[in-house]
């Protein structure tokens, strides 16, 4: 006989369901913390197909490659070197299995349930590598829109568009369409466009704000390799011989106080400008004078790789300097994050992230003064939590939030 998913859900049991969503959630979990390492570091998620210790190299078995148990098990040591394993496995593989299984309690055996989890799957994996390496991967960011806009195709998810609408129609004067297909793709855009968008705005304005002015030789070393953290991608505004005026982006911070094995990372660690290799120096053996308005590039090292984007040549003037608070990472993880979630959970992430940053950076101001300013803080961490709590609590967090605003206005 036939039988129909909705019998097949009505059969099933849903404590069997939850046990099933936790497993599997645990085992992509494992997976993702191979995304996690390999990832930054240029290698192929496929290839070497089995896991390995990163200290010894050593291939693991898959008896001491079970999600959470394992750990448990080795008591976090590998098996062949007793070198420590880092508790962000566990920990990657729990909360993964914990996200799977309240998916599955909200949404029931559902399309939308399975269509949450990829989504899930793919923020942590982003909050993770944001957290340790403080880039957002466009290997995830991308496909991830990919997939988010399939997503909206093959299920037609509205949240929020009617009083998103609002807004719009008082925009363009006209209302959107609001239903089916289109409305879920119009709403998709809407999140593309709230998301994406003000996050280009706050980089674009960042990046205006923070400038260091340099005047003196001291004034670029202090720049360079004090304020800015090893890897920053640092702007400098430079006056060419010519008098014409042009921005160079070199990478800040001093090299000179990493490990040989740090330094490997540094080199091949991918920017989130593009896949380009990072160039590792901060105008090492370059000759400046203070000059007008600036300081004077004298000579460069022929062999001195120096730059990201653009390049200093003898001549030029530099005239200060910004940090790169927010790189392109956090634009594209929200063209990603806005097409799935749609306008008003978007506006919804952006609200609770700016909160979630505040929270975390003022302590750290107040601990540590003036330097915690100075280090990125990864904002796409905060996106990430921002971004799974809005799959749960953001249609009601929305309702209380515009109640409150409406208490306000009336
Ligand atoms: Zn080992």
């Amino acid at each position: 006989m036939f039988i129909s998913i909705v019998e097949l859900q009505e059969s099933v049991p849903l404590w069997f369901w939850a046990i099933w969503a936790f497993l599997v959630g645990s085992c992509i979990g494992s997976f993702l913390n191979v995304v996690i390492y390999r990832l930054p570091r240029g290698g192929s998620v496929n290839t070497p197909a089995r896991s390995y210790c990163p200290s010894c190299k050593a291939s693991i078995a898959w008896y001491d490659n079970l999600p959470i148990i394992s750990f448990l098990v080795l008591r976090g040591r590998c098996r062949a070197c007793r070198a420590k394993i880092s508790w962000q496995y566990p920990l990657v593989e729990l909360a993964t299995g914990l996200l799977f299984l309240t998916t599955l309690l909200a949404f029931g055996p559902t399309l939308r349930c399975f269509l949450n989890c990829v989504f899930e799957a793919a923020v942590v994996a982003l909050i993770v590598i944001d957290f340790n390496d403080q880039i957002l991967p466009d290997a995830i960011t991308l496909p991830g829109l990919g997939f988010a806009l399939l997503a909206r195709m093959l299920d037609h998810h509205l949240v929020g568009l009617p009083w998103m609408n609002l807004f719009v129609e008082g925009l363009v004067g006209r209302p959107l369409p609001m239903t089916g297909l289109t409305g879920s793709l119009v709403n998709a855009v809407l999140g593309m466009a709230i998301g994406a968008g003000t996050l280009w705005m706050l980089g674009v304005g960042y990046f205006r704000l923070r400038a260091f002015p340099i005047r003196t030789p001291e004034d670029l070393t202090d720049f360079l390799k004090r304020r800015c953290v090893v890897g920053t991608l640092a702007r400098l505004k430079v006056r060419r011989a010519s008098g014409q005026r042009s921005a160079v982006y070199v990478i800040g911070g001093d090299f000179s106080e990493l490990s040989p094995e740090e330094l490997a990372e540094a080199e091949f660690a991918p920017s989130n400008a593009g896949s380009r290799e990072l160039s590792m120096t901060a105008l090492d053996g370059a000759q400046v004078e203070a000059g007008e308005r600036g300081v004077r590039i004298t000579s460069i090292p022929d062999d001195l790789e120096q730059t990201v984007e653009g390049r200093l040549e003898p001549g030029d003037t530099i005239i200060s300097g910004n940090l790169e608070g927010m790189g392109l990472g956090d634009v594209k993880m929200m063209l990603f994050v806005g097409a799935f979630l749609g306008g008003s959970l978007t506006f919804f992430v952006l609200l609770v992230a700016s909160l979630l940053g505040v929270l975390v950076a003022v302590p750290r101001i107040l601990l540590r003064g003036q330097v915690a300013m100075q280090h990125a803080l990864p904002f796409g961490v905060m996106l990430g939590i921002a971004a799974l709590l809005a799959l749960f609590l953001g249609e009601p967090g929305l309702t209380i939030y515009l109640d409150f605003l409406s208490s306000f206005l009336t």
